[in-house]
């Protein structure tokens, strides 16, 4: 252990929602890290179709979820992190004690998420420690990754190797980990299997670069803009379809799927549009026996037709793309610090904190696959660089 870092409060700014799909951009005081928390200064934080739902809901919180920064200061508990060290902020935070996590599925943390009836809300992170005009904040996700400084518990946090750039790295823990973790850890097609992605946005271009790791045969790209289907060609996809908005019984894109497939239909066909009335498509794109697998966490109500899940057809909804930290990120980083996993072609474009609601719009017109905030100043207030 290096020296004790700080233990003054820092102030800083933070993107702050309304509870009416709006935000403000205000002061917090992040409070010295107790027990095993970990203080951050910011690097960079990726942004995501959840951070803009999160501005409707029950607030005042700290908006963001994707992140990576400096150690600033750590707590008593935590041994095993300097500060000046480069890390990458995981939302879904693994107690690693109760039953899921010991089933190794920590995505889906009991205690994380609330749902122990014996530890209830015992990994969230903080509370009371973030001030905002004189009283405590949530923060998002536990992260709140739209602001200077940040307060997390040490299971939250990922060491980044140094030869990738924090604005790269960020985008790792919910994008990315997502789409490429919904395909090798979830589908785990074998090599040679046909693919089909509805939407080629950040995660539907993570699911393209997933199934290329997996040498999947076809990967057959969905989407309603040219662009997107550029981009989702760049990244591997075998053959682009451009969905005409107007096929709202989906027809045209069930023929065009089967036509690539021998009349069949995909082995695996991912939704990854955040649009709740295409969630059950993918139970038609592919053979009978097949997999669709819901990525985007679309909400709201959709009508489903049970022929559609006959003839052994299986649909999940992976959460987070099964990850587990220990395993997945240090996987990603490697794939991505080799170029299998080409982080900077994803990123369309940087921001300033207070440039965050012109990144979101950006993000919601599909100007942008992937839009990332980065702190210019972040460096400067780890005071170990
Ligand atoms: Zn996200
Ligand atoms: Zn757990």
């Amino acid at each position: 252990m290096t020296e004790r870092a700080s233990i003054e409060p820092r102030i800083g700014r933070a993107a702050i929602t309304d509870g009416k799909g709006g935000f403000v951009l205000d002061q917090i005081e992040v409070r010295p890290p107790i027990g095993d928390e970990v203080r951050i200064v910011m690097g960079a934080a990726g942004i995501c179709h959840t951070d803009h739902a999160s501005l409707s809901w029950d607030g005042p919180l700290v908006a963001g979820h994707e992140g990576a920064g400096w150690v600033e200061a750590v707590g008593p508990l935590v041994a095993d992190l300097a500060p000046g060290t480069p890390v990458l902020l995981n939302w879904a935070i693994p107690c690693g004690q109760c039953v899921r996590c010991e089933a190794g599925q920590a995505n889906i943390c009991e205690r994380t998420h609330g749902v122990d009836p014996v530890a209830h809300g015992s990994s969230r992170a903080g509370i009371g420690h973030t001030l905002w005009r004189g009283k405590s904040i949530e923060r998002a996700f536990n992260l709140g990754t739209f602001a200077d400084y940040t307060l997390v518990r040490r299971a939250a946090v990922t060491k980044i190797r140094h030869d990738i750039p924090l604005q790269q790295a960020c985008i790792l823990g919910c994008g990315v980990m997502t789409g490429v973790g919904s395909v090798l850890n979830i589908a785990q097609p074998k090599p040679g299997d046909s693919v089909a992605v509805l939407g080629c946005g950040g995660v539907g271009l993570s699911v393209i670069q997933g199934a290329r790791l997996a040498r999947a045969g076809r990967i057959i790209a969905l989407d309603i803009r040219p662009e997107s289907l550029a981009r989702a060609v760049q990244f591997g996809a075998t053959d682009a379809i451009l969905v005409n908005p107007d096929d709202v019984d989906h027809h045209e894109k069930i023929e065009a799927v089967k036509t690539l497939t021998l009349g069949r239909g995909v082995d695996f066909a991912f939704e990854a549009t955040g649009v709740a009335a295409l969630a059950f498509v993918p139970l038609r794109l592919v053979r009978n026996g097949g997999t669709a697998i819901q990525v985007s966490g679309a909400h709201g109500p959709v009508e489903a037709i049970m022929p559609h899940f006959w003839w052994d057809k299986r649909y999940i909804t992976p959460l987070y793309g099964g990850c587990d930290p220990d395993r997945d990120f240090p996987r990603l980083m490697d794939w991505a610090a080799c170029g299998d996993i080409d982080l900077p072609a994803m990123i369309s474009r940087t921001y300033a904190l207070d440039e965050l609601g012109e990144a979101i719009s950006d993000m919601l017109s599909g100007r942008t696959a992937k839009g990332v905030v980065v702190f210019e100043e972040g460096a400067h207030l780890v005071p170990y660089l």
